[in-house]
């Protein structure tokens, strides 16, 4: 049995249902070597053609229906849930769940779960059909759980760049189901609440707070970095769920008017090799996914800060009020 469940039955039927005769396969960085095993399955088992996106794929926000719009009947999307996103072709979302036992390494957590009795559940796709099983399993052990839904996610749900699932929830301690720090990092930088992170694959628990105290030290030193800069790119991106050129326009007068210069740049995927040409710019503002500066800033030479961090540079917020930038998808940015 895989890690992760790529369904395939559900696609043959939707192929099936369209009578589709050219299928286009997306997955995340984690998924992709499982895409030609699915792509010979589903050639054998249906008699279309199938065409494997190769692009990076981070979440939802970045689905390939407007590349592939001429090419294929439908875009099967493994591994995220769908965004409130007006999509160019018909696109079948698999979410592959984990097949990974969770409540082992939960079980483990009680401990440090003592002194605390309202948690609020939090994780990613990957493991949304566990949180109901776990939820009992605490409950069991005398704790009170709660969910939080939004318009862009589903219950308990959290994305990267989008958190508000979790707004105003009432809760001592979040507990969140996953791997890696991306996500809660997220969660404790947006709630300035405990965060447990749990890790089913490494068997790990790990609170949050000096990993987050780390990340916003290097963000204040960006931040003062950033105040030397006088000559500025914005960034924007191509991919459907993080344009926000409207945002764009309105930093670059923000820019302006503070006597600075501001040139927008329009990327498809950002990273460090595409800014290459444009190192007469002195800083750049993101406003693409909001973790290309948050998690990926080692990366880049110069500073590359997010909108709300502009907004602590120009003097137009304060550090003690320092938030995360959020992408609302049910809004349109452009
Ligand atoms: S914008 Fe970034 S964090 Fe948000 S869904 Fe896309 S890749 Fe994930």
């Amino acid at each position: 049995m895989t890690l992760y469940n790529m369904d395939v039955k559900r696609v043959i039927k939707k192929i099936n249902s369209l009578n589709a005769k050219t299928i286009g396969l997306q997955f995340p960085e984690g998924l992709k070597t499982q895409a030609i095993e699915i792509a010979k399955t589903l050639e054998k088992e249906t008699g279309t053609i199938v065409v494997i996106s190769g692009d990076p794929c981070f979440g939802a926000c970045d689905v390939s229906d407007l590349k592939m719009e001429d090419i294929v009947d439908l875009i099967v999307h493994y591994g995220h849930t769908p965004l409130p996103l007006h999509y160019k072709i018909p696109v079948l979302f698999i979410e592959a769940y984990a097949n990974i036992d969770i409540k082992k390494t939960v079980g483990k957590s009680l401990d440090l779960l003592e002194d605390f009795s309202k948690i609020a559940l939090v994780t990613t796709t990957q493991h949304l059909n566990q949180l109901d099983e776990i939820k009992d399993y605490l409950e069991d052990n005398g704790k009170e759980v709660v969910f939080g839904s939004s318009k862009n996610t589903r219950k308990g749900q959290v994305l990267g760049c989008n958190f508000s699932s979790i707004k105003n929830l009432d809760a001592e301690i979040y507990l969140f189901i996953g791997s890696g720090n991306f996500h809660p990092l997220g969660i404790y930088l947006f709630t300035k609440a405990p965060v447990l992170s749990i890790d089913p694959y490494n068997d790990e628990i790990k609170e949050m707070s000096d990993y987050a105290d780390k990340i916003l030290r290097i963000r204040f030193a960006r931040i003062t970095k950033a105040r030397e800069v006088k000559k500025w790119g914005i960034l924007v991106s191509s991919k459907e769920g993080q344009y926000r050129m409207k945002l764009a326009k309105d930093l670059k007068k923000l820019l302006e008017d503070s006597n600075h210069e501001a040139y927008i740049l329009l990327v498809d995927n950002i990273n460090p090799d595409v800014l290459l040409p444009y190192m007469d710019l002195e800083g750049f503002v993101v406003t693409a996914c909001p973790r290309i500066a948050i998690d990926d800033s080692q990366m880049y030479k110069k500073p590359v800060i997010t909108p709300k961090e502009l907004e602590i540079v120009l003097n137009k917020r304060e550090w003690k009020d320092y938030q995360l930038d959020e992408i609302l998808f049910h809004e349109r940015y452009d």
